[in-house]
């Protein structure tokens, strides 16, 4: 997908970013306003913490240049790091020196001496972010689980569909010791440090799954570590599960949308019992046990799904419900596929977020 499309940012969308705490007007010292809301504390913090690196930066640079004074390169580095830190004084850092609007918050993150909104980059630039894109992309279809994995008293399918190269949604099945591991994220924000954040937790969720722990240690442990790891202000809803040959589940479900569990017994829906991963370090998460019969389902999604829009209404997860179990008896391939087909009925046009849907079946 092109570079303009996953970064199709309007100057409203821009306004409505910067309205929503972006870096506009960065310096702490410029603002008088009393109402100083959550986003904008955090927005501090990203520029204390953007400060300090560069500060860092700076005082490494000095140390090289002492050392090899003939490389040029460097002191360009040091006179951007410089104007960098000049802007930050100023409260004219983050802003666009084209068009005056937020620079991509995510992006000055990864890069704190961008002078230039996407919308402005030059074509050199822009080649090396959609070179950037495609290898972020290619890692992350590379930590998808297995197509049609089957474990002892389990079947399961999943559709994974980014919106730009890369997405935010987490997807994994994982077999250990005969057991089956499933999990489905959401992790907050767009583009490749989003998708960074998800192989994050990829890679949490797949190393504590393999240490034999509870379900709840595991998620306990996810939380502690990406709390402790991600910037300030991302988080990840996860709804994950460990379910055993013998038909017995255990979900915990961390600010994320329902679990349909669909059965002979009818309809049941698996509620968020806790706080989303990455908001406070010492949360704790509840768990949900069930026991499912041969052929009962468990249908998890994203909100590219619940969320998703026809002209004048929102899916929601009311249809979602009706949709699976309408569905139930169906193999689960069939009951992503049937679920793809109404969302297409539904929403006429192209997807507008990241949409992940998983479906496990109980199989005899
Ligand atoms: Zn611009």
């Amino acid at each position: 997908m092109a570079l303009a499309e996953q970064h199709a940012t309007t100057i409203r969308e821009k306004q409505l970013l910067a309205a929503d705490g972006c870096l506009l007007n960065l310096n702490p010292h410029a603002r008088t306003n009393n109402l100083i809301s959550q986003d904008v504390v955090m927005a501090t913090l990203e520029v204390a913490f953007l400060h300090d690196q560069l500060e860092e930066r700076k005082r490494r640079l000095q140390e090289a240049i002492t050392l090899s004074p003939q490389q040029t390169g460097l002191a360009r580095l040091l006179h951007e790091v410089d104007s960098a830190l000049d802007r930050m004084a100023k409260g004219t850092y983050g802003i666009c020196d084209e068009c005056h609007l937020s620079i991509e918050q995510d992006r000055l993150l990864a890069d704190p001496l961008i002078c230039y909104c996407l919308d402005h980059l030059t074509n050199s630039q822009r080649n090396a972010l959609q070179l950037d894109l495609d290898l972020a992309a290619q890692v992350q279809r590379n930590l998808l689980p297995e197509v049609g994995l089957h474990t002892e008293g389990w079947r399961t399918a999943f559709h994974y569909s980014p919106v730009g190269p890369v997405s935010g949604d987490y997807c994994d099945l994982i077999q250990a010791d005969g057991n089956l591991f499933f999990a489905l994220g959401d992790v907050s924000g767009k583009g490749v440090s989003a998708s960074m954040l998800m192989a994050q937790l990829h890679a949490l969720f797949r190393t504590l799954t393999r240490m034999a722990l509870p379900l709840g240690q595991i998620v306990a442990g996810a939380n502690r570590v990406f709390c402790e790891s991600a910037l300030a202000g991302h988080y990840a809803t996860l709804i994950c599960g460990h379910a055993k040959p013998t038909g017995e589940v255990e979900i915990h479900n961390a600010g994320h949308w329902p679990a349909i569990v669909v059965g002979h017994g009818g309809v049941l829906r698996v509620e968020s019992t806790g706080l989303p991963l990455g908001m406070f370090c010492d949360a704790e998460f509840a768990t949900t046990r069930l026991h499912l019969d041969p052929g009962d389902m468990l249908f998890l999604y994203t909100d590219g799904l619940t969320e998703a829009r026809s002209a004048d209404d929102e899916y929601g997860a009311d249809r979602v419900t009706a949709l699976v179990r309408q569905q139930f008896g169906r193999p689960p391939a069939d009951v992503i596929e049937a679920s793809l087909q109404d969302l297409r009925t539904f929403s006429h046009g192209p997807l507008l977020d990241d949409l992940t849907l998983m479906s496990i079946q109980r199989s005899s």
